[in-house]
Parts: structure tokens; C-alpha cells; sequence
């Protein structure tokens, strides 16, 4: 009769987008998408005690946030928005010159007490839980690139650390999801880049990593913005030291990926 409920009363349910979702816990917190459908996945983790705390401020209508799934530990996959439905999981964040990401992607809370209550390793089922997630969601609304599968820090470089240096993207990539090249050694020797640095390379660098799609100005100064962002790309591409400074092996993993990119040119002739 008085069944216990998190959510409000005004949020109706809906059926779940796809079959691996185990339970459907409608959030109140969202809106019409703007533009077109979505072409961007989006991963965070939730940096809160547990993951139930942090399921119920998903669907509390006072935080104004919200994903449309939630992935725990054990592997058990949460809906909480509509894929049609904007969640608001993002912020104030860019990628690749646009700043509505959350009208642009699909935001998936991946359940991990973070860098504030004890960053751990995410469990295999749990990744497998992800990546399964991930590879239904790309199947089913179609292409959606590679190389638009990304980390919240990667969009918002300045303000978020999340889903961290911990997360398996590799693993991801093994069963093709995401973009990602093995990283280049830390070891290896070459000019390094860091903050205080000015002139052109920075700017070479700066120029390279905004055209991967960072949101980043080309100013030639190495400040705390080129840091952040620098700190956001080695944290998703070449985790064993991130410091935010641009050294050889930095450098070289962001050329690889560049490199990986399809060019025009590369069309096969008519
Ligand atoms: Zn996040």
C-alpha cells in the first residue's frame, strides 16, 4: 500500500531502451533534447559512498541531475532517462566546438566512490556491463563515432576528473569501442612541454589537441587551462602519469591518435 519511493510521484515510468537494463528507476531531471538525436556517449563515474546514495540523487528532483543509466559494480545496469530525453549529466562543458553536450550524447554513471571517497579499480563485470551497454547503444541509434566515446573530464577538463586514470578504456577498445592507441612508453625521450612554457610549440600542441576536439584556446602559453586539458587527455589516453605536463610520450600518443583519424585522402578512388 505505501510502497517506499525515492522518486516523485509525477515521474512516470517508461519501458527501458534496451533488454540488458535490469531495472528502470525514473529521474525527474530532464528535458527535450535540442538538435538532432544523440551522437555521443559520455562516461563518468559517480564519486559518491555507494552507488544506491548515488542513484537516489539521480532521480531527486531538488539536485537537477541526472544519466540515463547507472552501471554498478556488480554489474547491474539502471535506467533512469529516456535515451530521447536530454539527462543532465555534463555541465558546463565543449567538445569539439559545441557546448550542449548533454542535447548531444547519452550519459552513462559508472558506480565508483571516485578520487574524494576511495578511487578503486572498476570490477571486470562491471566493465563488461559497460562495454555491453555502450556496444547496444551504438548498434541500435547507429553511427555514432568512435571517437565520440568519451570520459566527462574529456569534455569538461578544468572542472571534472571523472570517470578517472583507473577506467579500462583499453578494454573498451578491445571489443571496439571507443578510439584509443596503445600508449606510447613513458620512457621515451623527446622535448617535453609544461606549464610556464610559451611560443610556438605550445601553440603546435594546443592546436593538436583542439582538433582532436578538446576545448582549448590556441594562445601559445601553457597555462592552467592547456594543464587541465593536458591532464584530461592522459588521463583516457596514456594513464600511467598524469601531471599535466605534455612530455615526449604525451605528445607522441596524441600524434598516434591523430594519425588514426580517416583523411579525405584517403577515400578509395572512384
Ligand atoms: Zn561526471
Amino acid at each position: 500500500m505505501h510502497a517506499k519511493r525515492n522518486w516523485s510521484c509525477s515521474v512516470s515510468t517508461f519501458p527501458p531502451d534496451s533488454f540488458i537494463v535490469a531495472e528502470v528507476r525514473p529521474s525527474p531531471n530532464f528535458d527535450e533534447r535540442q538538435g538532432g538525436p544523440p551522437d555521443l556517449v559520455l562516461l563518468h563515474y559517480t564519486g559518491m559512498k555507494t552507488g544506491e546514495a548515488a542513484l537516489d540523487r539521480l532521480c531527486a528532483a531538488d539536485s537537477k541531475v541526472s544519466a540515463h543509466y547507472v552501471v554498478f559494480e556488480d554489474g547491474r545496469i539502471v535506467q533512469c532517462v529516456p535515451e530521447d530525453r536530454r539527462a543532465w549529466h555534463a555541465g558546463v562543458s565543449s567538445w569539439g566546438g559545441e557546448s550542449d553536450i548533454n542535447s548531444r550524447s547519452i550519459g552513462i554513471e559508472i558506480v565508483n566512490p571516485g578520487h574524494e571517497f576511495g578511487y578503486r579499480d572498476f570490477p571486470l563485470r562491471q566493465v563488461a556491463a559497460v562495454i555491453s551497454l555502450c556496444r547496444s547503444i551504438v548498434t541500435r541509434r547507429g553511427p555514432i563515432s568512435p571517437k565520440r566515446v568519451l570520459a566527462h573530464s574529456d569534455v569538461a577538463p578544468a572542472r571534472k576528473q571523472d570517470p578517472g586514470e583507473k577506467f579500462p578504456w583499453h578494454l573498451l577498445a578491445d571489443s571496439g569501442i571507443g578510439h584509443w592507441v596503445r600508449p606510447a612508453p613513458i620512457e621515451v625521450s623527446g622535448p617535453t612541454l609544461k606549464p610556464g612554457d610559451h611560443g610556438e610549440a605550445v601553440k603546435r600542441l594546443q592546436q593538436a589537441l583542439k582538433s582532436y576536439g578538446y576545448g582549448i584556446e590556441e594562445t601559445g602559453d601553457y597555462d592552467k587551462a592547456t594543464r587541465a586539458v593536458v591532464a584530461a587527455f592522459q588521463r583516457h589516453f596514456r594513464p600511467a602519469r598524469v601531471d599535466g605536463i605534455a612530455d615526449a610520450s604525451t605528445v607522441l600518443t596524441l600524434r598516434a591518435l591523430a594519425e588514426m583519424r580517416p583523411k579525405p585522402d584517403q577515400a578509395p578512388p572512384q
